[in-house]
């Protein structure tokens, strides 16, 4: 991309970048590369530095084009799900004896990656809350990390951490910061901008947005960085294919427009939760209520579509999140149709019994696009049974 057209607004890229026209036949679409190895002309004559479907792809860079725009970041590397992602990050970064200092309120699965596969090649795992700096400078002191790892807004209890007070703690330390992403999208909130060091992205939900692709991507600024990982990328291959990395492609497209419905309904859904008698607390960091609000306002363009809420017990809890119809109850969250979760027993049943649990009175909505009465009347419904 041009200096100028990067310059661009946030939907303007998420609509163009890495979306030129086909050269050869005009296609406004760029077409989908099935191909696994490319012609050369004459030995290591590579026409556009394609050589084999694992090393490249033009539709992955295509799709790696769109994320670093979106990102405000200088390189991206697409994968076959989020936490191959995650994989390729840790793997290039640690060694044996590091240690990572994670949210206590993160994707279940990242706790997994870190405390179960990689626990047995050494590497270590504390687990602090991010949304509290000086529990976080005071954990650094005591050891320093080679990696701080946060999602703000957090799953599913929506902590909102202040990412560029944590990018100083972590650069004072010698630490690599790392913000997950997945929850705000860069329509919301662009972590590099704020001092971070890498994005991580869970495609699969809000940039894919419809249910209907396994993806996950980093977004980065540091040059050698960017290359190492790319090495362990294209050594280890849990690249994303081609038609995964064009359904993304296309989900990322309508981002801005989808964020701002589920940011509305979002709102809508926590406001008339926080009003009904039968619930005991929201959490949405859209709500003045909520205690990192104000820095979720300067920090995000908006609240997003995941409202966590509690009943009086894990089986009024449960009797909601199953009582549910329009809302479809199944993991996973940030495609255009509402689903519910209860994260003790499904999305966060990993980190039972450790310090990463979620009450059990916890159920997580991912607040869709649909008619907002017609969420909120589902809501009331389901309270009622
Ligand atoms: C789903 C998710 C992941 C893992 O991504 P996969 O695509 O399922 O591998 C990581 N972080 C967050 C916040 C997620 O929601």
């Amino acid at each position: 991309m041009s200096a100028r057209s990067s310059a661009r607004g946030f939907a303007s890229l998420a609509v163009h970048a890495g979306q030129d026209p086909d050269a050869a036949t005009g296609a406004v679409i760029p077409p989908v590369h099935f191909s696994t190895t490319y012609a050369q002309d004459g030995i290591g004559g590579l026409r556009g530095g394609y050589e084999y479907g694992r090393s490249g792809n033009p539709t992955r860079t295509a799709l790696q084009t769109q994320l670093a725009a979106i990102e405000g970041g200088a390189h991206a590397l697409s994968f076959a799900s989020g936490l191959a992602a995650e994989d390729a990050l840790l793997r290039t970064v640690l060694r044996p004896g590091d240690e990572v200092l994670l949210g206590n309120d993160v994707y279940g699965g990242t706790f997994r990656l870190i405390s179960r596969v990689l626990g047995d090649w050494g590497v270590g795992l504390r687990v602090v809350d991010m949304s509290d700096l000086d529990a976080v400078r005071a954990a650094v002191a005591e050891r320093a990390p080679r990696i701080l790892w946060v999602e703000t807004p957090s799953n599913p209890l929506l902590r909102i951490t202040d990412i560029a007070g944590l990018a100083a703690v972590g650069h004072d330390a010698g630490a690599l910061v790392v913000v997950d992403n997945t929850f705000a999208t860069p329509a919301l909130q662009r972590p590099l901008a704020f001092g971070a060091d890498v994005v991580v992205h869970s495609t699969t939900k809000y940039l894919g947005g419809h249910s209907d692709v396994v993806g996950g991507a980093l977004v980065l600024n540091d040059d050698a960085l960017a290359e190492k990982i790319g090495f362990v990328q294209f050594a280890v291959g849990a690249v994303s294919g081609p038609l995964d990395a064009w359904l993304t492609t296309r989900g990322i497209k309508t981002l801005a427009v989808r964020m701002r419905q589920h940011s509305e309904n979002g709102l809508a859904v926590a406001s008339f939760l926080q009003n009904h008698e039968r619930v005991a607390r929201v959490y949405y960091p859209g709500l003045d209520s909520h205690p990192g609000h104000e820095l979720a306002a300067r920090q995000m363009s908006g609240f997003g579509g995941i409202v966590s809420l509690a009943l009086e017990s894990g089986e009024a809890a449960r009797r909601f999140a199953e009582s549910l119809q329009l809302f479809t109850l199944a993991e996973s969250l940030g495609g255009v149709e509402s689903l519910v979760n209860y994260p003790d027993a499904m999305t966060h049943a990993s980190v039972r019994g450790t310090e990463a649990a979620v009450p059990v009175e916890v159920v997580r909505l991912s607040v869709g696009i649909e008619d907002a009465a017609d969420l909120l009347a589902d809501i009331e419904q389901a309270l009622q049974a």
